[in-house]
């Protein structure tokens, strides 16, 4: 796609001219509008990243954005990587001491040790152990509610009895808990080769649900997530994935009035915005501008390269950025969109404030907050 090139380019040119940091614009720098310093004033943060290595110039490319990121951590029994919690941990770890307090763990458990009898307790030591050293926040994962299953075989949802005192648990120590339950649509919905997510679900069919009707449907996910937020009113509980209602901002909205304590993040869904009226989506936000956070779902796994998975993040960011804090009319991942032009401080709660508020300790005190 030669005007994808171009962007890209374009959105290059930015990156190069922003590091060197110089004060005045080129002119195709304001012409592509992506000039990124704005969001690097703002001491930006990420809250949903898979971080797995370091890499000294993807972190030159994280300090010219002033990008904080929070590192999740998930089981992932189809992934040979993400299967194993400890040494994922180590990898984590690592790699935060190297950001010196850019970079932040959100810890997870195996939920395959469910039917152990001693599962909640283990679950609790394990999870008070990174609390200690410096987890601020912790994440279930869709494989509960998709995938997990009780010692009778029965599908294991979120609000299930055994979990209870985790999340009892982690509200204790005032952790966040990363609720990605559920997926789009399109998950229970016949193939269609124009979804947004059509190549997701032929590439991982083990989450294609519509071949499993065996499994729950996406309102029982949904509602067992509901009730462990009613539950639970004093545990700050953020949805991944606009709350998997990317599609029905209408029913985002009545949970977001429902639930004081319940916030989502915009990871690998912003797409999903943009093929929607703008003035709707605008609207939106505009009313619940304190309880979405930006995150991405960028990751840098193992055997990834560093200048690719730089290109990757630079891009996503600067495509973000367009969308939310620009009027430009651009290209989208192949769909033509205009900027939401957000005000300047709906921006900085999207960008910044609203992931201090949610999840406290996102900025050390080393940085100044
Ligand atoms: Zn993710």
């Amino acid at each position: 796609m030669p005007t994808r090139a171009r962007t890209i380019f374009l959105l290059a040119v930015c990156f190069s001219a922003m590091a060197a940091s110089p004060p005045e614009h080129s002119a195709g720098e304001q012409e592509s509008g992506v000039d990124l310093r704005a969001l690097a004033a703002l001491e930006p943060v990420d809250i949903h990243t898979h971080v797995a290595k370091g890499d000294p110039a993807f972190y030159a490319m994280l300090d010219r954005l002033h990008m904080h990121i929070l590192d999740i951590l998930l089981v992932d029994d189809h992934d040979a990587y993400r299967k194993e919690l400890n040494s994922q941990r180590q990898d984590a770890q690592r790699m935060i001491r190297e950001r010196h307090g850019y970079a932040v763990l959100c810890t997870s458990f195996d939920p395959f040790q469910f039917n152990n009898p001693d599962f909640a307790m283990l679950t609790m030591r394990g999870l008070n152990q990174d609390f200690s050293h410096g987890a601020i926040a912790v994440k279930i994962w869709k494989n509960i509610g998709m995938e997990l299953r009780d010692q009778n075989g029965r599908y294991v949802l979120s609000d299930d009895p055994k979990l209870e005192p985790i999340y009892r648990d982690i509200s204790r120590h005032n952790r966040t808990l990363i609720a990605h339950q559920a997926e789009p649509d399109e998950a229970w919905r016949a193939l269609n080769p124009n979804g947004l997510d059509y190549s997701y679900y032929k590439e991982h069919p083990v989450w294609y649900m519509y071949a499993k009707p065996e499994a729950p449907k996406k309102q029982q996910i949904l509602a067992a997530r509901d009730h462990v937020v009613a539950q639970n009113p004093k545990l700050r509980v953020v949805g991944a994935h606009l709350g998997s209602m990317e599609d029905d901002l209408r029913g985002l909205a009545e949970r977001l009035d429902r639930y004081p304590n319940f916030a989502v993040d915009t990871a690998a869904r912003v797409i999903h915005l943009v093929v929607m009226p703008s003035d709707k989506v605008r609207a939106f936000i505009l009313k619940y501008q304190e309880r979405i956070i930006y995150g991405t779902d960028l990751g840098f796994a193992k055997d990834e390269a560093a200048p690719d998975v730089i290109n990757e993040w630079q891009d996503q960011y600067a495509r973000d950025w367009r969308y939310f804090a620009t009027r430009d009319i651009f290209e989208y991942e192949g769909h033509k969109t205009g900027g939401l032009g957000l005000p300047p401080e709906v921006i900085r709660k999207l960008y910044h404030d609203n992931a201090v508020h949610w999840f406290p300790g996102i900025l050390t005190p080393h940085n100044s907050e």
